[in-house]
């Protein structure tokens, strides 16, 4: 649903229809009792409402979805592991070094053809090339609500800018965005002045937003290519840039970066295209046509799945290791498996990617250590892995809690604290900076 409020700008409430025309896209007005109805969290000084088809995806499953049909398919995947470096011959990549970034262990493969899909950092991993792409880096920060506010996707009825949207994820609304030019992809963070912004513009929407409990804040780079556009990063084309770097005396080497993540399945097309005919196939590619199976590895990232299968089960022996998102250690059990078949390492990191532990209200300060327990009842953690895994859960959980700290959060926050370094003494090692010199000052 598309909704302006009082203030916003009339003019461009009227062309609204007819630009969705223009566009292809069926708008349906709605009135506004209606819209309140459908959506009771609206603000009362709604003047319009759009009803547009919309989606939201769920990034883990859509990502392990996408993971499991490769390797199906016949893919090999390293984890963990990061391009470093080129070796070029008679304008060709002869072979790309690799590194394991836990491991350290350094290793190369020969390929016919290299594609460079790094996203935000393609500029980087072109430069090992010695190829130059111009990008411009867009930071976006999002806030994560404690519970869903929204049935549906709530857009602002405006030419877009900050926080025009929000985002039904399961249990959680989804509110942003920013758009900060940043120097670089790496290194960024969701800054306070922007999270007020984001409060400040979502709450003439949704009132509620301006009381509710916000569990994480996150950000995102979006790599722009294209031409300048002054400072407003928000006129540059959110177009993919697919770059056959033959151009650059290198030809077996492209680049697929930019677009939006709708379009995600299109671009993959147009580059295995791309990759075909230098490999002199013909075959037609099967995106367009052949929906993306689920897979059992992205089962439990459903927030109503692991709920409904414990009930269902009704067993007194599968005990409940998260309660915020009702993770049973039944479905603890089936994502240790399926991780098992595939060799990933265990860990609570792991774990927390393919469920919800450690996406409810408590941010992990109960099902961490519940989890991390349980793996040691079974002989999976031993010594003071358990404790290693949850320094490291713990730390990227906080990376997303500490730039909102008031009210109950904060009181949560100093529960955390006590639990996790009173019982475990989690603090940080005196070898690592403290928190605050890590951050940039703001
Ligand atoms: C704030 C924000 C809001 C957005 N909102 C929307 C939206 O509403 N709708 C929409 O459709 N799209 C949206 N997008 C865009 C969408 O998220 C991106 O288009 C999409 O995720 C890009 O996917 P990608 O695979 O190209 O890049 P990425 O997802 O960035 O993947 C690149 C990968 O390359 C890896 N990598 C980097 N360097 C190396 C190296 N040297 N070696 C090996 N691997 C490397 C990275 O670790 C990363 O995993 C948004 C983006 C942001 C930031």
């Amino acid at each position: 649903m598309f909704v302006a409020v009082q203030g916003d700008d009339e003019n461009y409430i009227a062309d609204f229809p007819l630009l969705c025309a223009q566009s292809g896209i069926a708008a349906h007005p709605v009135d506004l009792n209606e819209a309140r109805n459908l959506e009771p969290a609206l603000s009362d000084k709604l003047i319009a409402a759009y009803a547009v088809d919309d989606a939201a995806v769920d990034p883990f499953r859509l990502t392990l979805d996408n993971i499991a049909q490769a390797m199906d398919t016949g893919a090999g995947l390293f984890r963990f592991t990061r391009v470093a470096g080129f070796t070029i011959g008679q304008s060709k990549i002869a072979a790309t070094q690799l590194i394991n970034t836990q491991t350290d262990e350094e290793f190369q493969i020969q390929a016919n053809v290299v594609v460079n899909a790094a996203g935000a950092w393609a500029a980087q991993v072109a430069v090992l090339a010695d190829i130059p792409i111009h990008i411009i880096y867009s930071k976006g920060s999002l806030l994560v609500t404690q519970n869903r506010l929204a049935h549906r996707v709530v857009n602002r009825l405006r030419l877009a800018t900050d926080a025009d949207i929000l985002v039904p994820g399961g249990t959680v609304s989804i509110l942003g965005t920013t758009s900060v030019r940043t120097p670089t992809p790496d290194a960024i963070y969701p800054e306070i002045e922007e999270i007020d912004r984001i409060i400040e513009e979502g709450v003439m929407m949704i009132p509620a937003l301006e009381t509710t409990r916000y569990i994480r804040a996150y950000c995102g780079v979006r790599p722009l290519v294209g031409s300048e556009n002054g400072d407003d990063d928000r006129k540059v084309s959110r177009g993919y840039a697919l770059i056959d770097h033959t151009r650059d005396k290198v030809e077996n080497f492209i680049t697929i970066t930019g677009g939006k993540l709708t379009t995600y399945r299109f671009m993959a097309e147009k580059t295995a295209d791309l990759v075909c005919q230098q490999l002199g196939i013909g075959q037609p590619c099967q995106t367009r046509t052949e929906p993306l199976p689920a897979s059992a590895s992205a089962q439990w990232t459903d927030p109503g799945l692991a709920p409904r299968q414990w009930m269902k089960q009704n067993d007194p022996d599968d005990l409940l290791l998260c309660e915020c998102e009702m993770v049973s250690q039944n479905s603890v059990d089936q994502i240790i498996t399926g991780m098992g078949k595939l060799n990933i390492p265990l860990t609570l990191e792991a774990i927390g990617l393919r469920s919800r532990v450690g996406k409810g209200p408590c941010q992990g300060t109960f099902c961490s250590q519940r989890v991390a327990a349980y793996l040691y009842d079974r002989g999976m953690f031993n010594d003071d892995q358990g404790l290693a895994n949850l320094r490291h859960f713990l730390s990227e959980r906080w990376r997303g809690q500490h730039p909102l700290l008031w009210d109950v959060s904060l009181i949560q926050s100093e529960l955390q604290e006590a639990m996790h370094c009173g019982f475990f003494g989690l603090e940080l090692r005196h070898t690592e900076k403290p928190l605050d010199e890590q951050l940039p000052d703001k």
